[in-house]
């Protein structure tokens, strides 16, 4: 087969596996799992035929996936992939541009500049923001964290990126109690110290109380939260970042999905005053349905974050328009293509029509189960429902037989103690069909 015929066979596979998306078990069944031993066999030493090497990915990969990008996958918000991306990214495969600079791809370093600035007038944050496209918001969580750190030290007198951390000032981190584990781990990579993270007390709903906000000042990092993982809610930032930033702290913005929630006249009040935050980090692969990996890491001083990415050979020319300056990878994919074709296609009132539409299903499942007599735990502000049954034991089980049965996935988590289910809309592809179909599984669950 030559490289043509290849790229139509996967094509073609491709087409195969999303016409059936519907139809498929939304996670694989026991013996799909075990066929994955087919996978182990001995590196070649002589190589295999190319078809043939796609045909066994097919063939036992295929039937193994967790059908995310189909509609009735309610597990985490990770969204599938929009159409319109997943064809962009196939188009800048065959590209295969090294997009660290523009000089390694025009094209790919002209989306990516588009992309951001349609980024920042999306989510209605600073426009003069650098924008990096990261893999995820792990690593552009990272990035910005690091652009905090170095820049409080420099105020303070310290050049970190030469002198490093020891003898430096201490800089101290607040974090919600309720923060992403992603956040902790990039503080751990960075070298904050698990042990010495300071936690904000929050309150029943999971926001960062500012009642309780621990001291707060110019040694200081403070992250906040918009869109909390079990319940969906926003740090209250027009209360506590202006506090933070008379006192000279860093505030930076967690919103790996509820920041899209400022694209919708509807939802943006949820944000309110997010947008005086020094730096965000968003995911393009959850809400906005782009594949993976594609994560936006946005800093309103753009020097300080590419002060910190520097990977300029001559340390004083940091471009803050390199994306190789602006997240952890040199050699990279131009990851804000895709984030630009959905942005192209959708336009601002697609996007908003999405964000209002999961909105409005997740509250409709949640009155819906409320009325079978499962337990609702949180307010539903966003697209998150946090639920349990009567019991304990009623609630593993229902979140076993749900899960065994193919037709839904949502996924497990302990709220306040004890086990609750937590249940995402975040696919373009969960029409009000498949929502009710969710709901009748569930109600006859529960009887
Ligand atoms: C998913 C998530 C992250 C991490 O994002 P990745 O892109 O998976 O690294 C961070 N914070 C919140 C609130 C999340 O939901």
């Amino acid at each position: 087969m030559d490289e043509i015929e290849l790229i139509k066979d996967a094509d073609a596979r491709a087409y195969t596996y999303l016409e059936n998306i519907e139809g498929r078990p939304v996670y694989p069944s026991e013996d799909k799992i075990i066929a994955l031993d087919g996978l182990y066999e001995p590196l070649s030493k002589a190589g295999r035929p190319a078809a043939e090497t796609l045909a066994l990915m097919d063939d036992l990969g295929s039937p193994a996936t967790v059908a995310s990008n189909g509609p009735n996958y309610y597990g985490f918000v990770i969204g599938a992939s929009l159409p319109i991306s997943a064809a962009a990214d196939r188009l800048a495969l065959a590209w295969d541009q090294s997009a660290s600079s523009f000089d390694g791809g025009p094209s790919a370093a002209t989306l990516e500049q588009q992309a951001g600035e349609w980024v920042l007038e999306i989510l209605d944050l600073p426009r003069e923001s650098a924008v990096g496209f990261g893999t995820s918001a792990t690593a552009c969580g990272l990035a910005c964290l690091s652009a905090a750190r170095s820049s409080l030290l420099a105020t303070l007198g310290w050049d970190f990126e030469n002198d490093g951390l020891i003898g430096a000032p201490e800089i101290r981190v607040v974090v919600p109690e309720t923060t992403h584990i992603t956040v902790k781990k990039a503080l751990r990579v960075l070298g904050f110290g698990l042990n010495r993270i300071i936690y904000a007390p929050t309150d029943s709903y999971g926001r960062v109380d500012p009642a309780q906000l621990p001291p707060i000042d110019d040694h200081t990092i403070i992250c906040l939260q918009a869109g909390e993982v079990n319940t969906g809610e926003f740090d209250p930032f027009d209360k506590i970042i202006p506090l933070a930033k008379k006192a000279g702290a860093w505030v930076h913005v967690d919103g790996a999905f509820g920041l899209w929630a400022r694209a919708s006249e509807n939802s943006k009040h949820l944000t309110a005053g997010v947008d005086g935050a020094d730096s965000w980090t968003t995911d393009g692969h959850k809400w906005l349905n782009t594949p993976y990996d594609g994560a936006i890491a946005i800093c309103r001083d753009k020097d300080a974050l590419a002060r910190a990415m520097n990977s300029d050979a001559a340390y004083s020319t940091a471009s803050a328009t390199a994306q190789k300056n602006l997240t952890l990878e040199f050699s990279r994919r131009a990851r804000g293509i895709p984030i630009w074709a959905a942005l192209r296609t959708l336009g601002h009132d697609g996007v908003a029509k999405m964000i209002d539409r999961h909105r409005k299903q997740a509250r409709h499942v949640a009155n819906a189960l409320r009325d079978v007599g499962y337990d609702v735990l949180n307010r539903v502000v966003l697209n998150q429902i946090l639920v349990r049954a009567d019991t304990d034991e009623r609630t593993n089980s229902i979140l076993e037989a749900a899960q065994s049965s193919g037709k839904v996935w949502f996924g497990s988590t302990i709220w306040q103690g004890r086990p609750a289910f937590r249940i995402s809309i975040s696919s373009f592809r969960t029409k009000d069909q498949h929502i009710d179909r969710l709901v009748q599984i569930m109600t006859e669950l529960y009887r």
